[in-house]
């Protein structure tokens, strides 16, 4: 099949289309409950955020201040999503998508530093929105798997560290 520049465009299109269907927090296409309009996994936060204000948590106590940030990391990686469709994102926001890869799989951050230099002379816009789409798929799902344990991280380094 020829290179045809066009495609990038209507796939984009098709996303944007796609938005209304997705989970209000995370714009993962997953089944939505009906009154929160939220996937399952971001619905268990929503619950559990509720649950711990019934029962009159502090918003300094540990357990809901993890369960806020795992909204917020929910909430970040829909906003990351809505960049690229806003077309917000370029060759710098691919490059981060691309480190995130790097350090994912190779435990080096620094792999594809300044990587977007080279990605500019390689793609146009919208080709680079679609591939960070492509990127966005599979990360958010893992940000999605590994939120608890990335919220109780960001906890305990604010508070077991910041004393010295
Ligand atoms: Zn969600």
């Amino acid at each position: 099949m020829p290179f045809d520049p066009a495609y990038a465009k209507q796939r984009l299109e098709s996303l944007k289309q796609s938005l209304p269907q997705r989970c209000t927090w995370c714009k993962r296409e997953k089944p939505l409950k009906k009154k929160s309009r939220l996937c399952d996994s971001c619905d268990s936060v929503r619950r559990e955020i509720d649950k711990l204000q019934k029962q009159g948590a502090s918003p300094l106590e540990r357990e809901l201040k993890i369960a806020e940030y795992m909204k917020e990391l929910c909430i970040h990686w829909g906003e990351r999503f809505e960049d690229t469709l806003d077309g917000v994102s370029d060759c710098s926001s691919l490059e981060h998508y691309f480190r995130d890869v790097a350090a994912k799989f190779a435990g080096d951050w620094h792999m594809h530093f300044k990587k977007e230099y080279m990605l500019e002379d390689l793609l146009t816009p919208e080709q680079v929105a679609v591939i960070e789409y492509l990127f966005w798929e599979p990360l958010s799902e893992d940000a999605s798997r590994n939120r608890r344990r990335v919220a109780t991280a960001r906890f305990d380094k604010e508070h077991f560290t910041d004393s010295g």
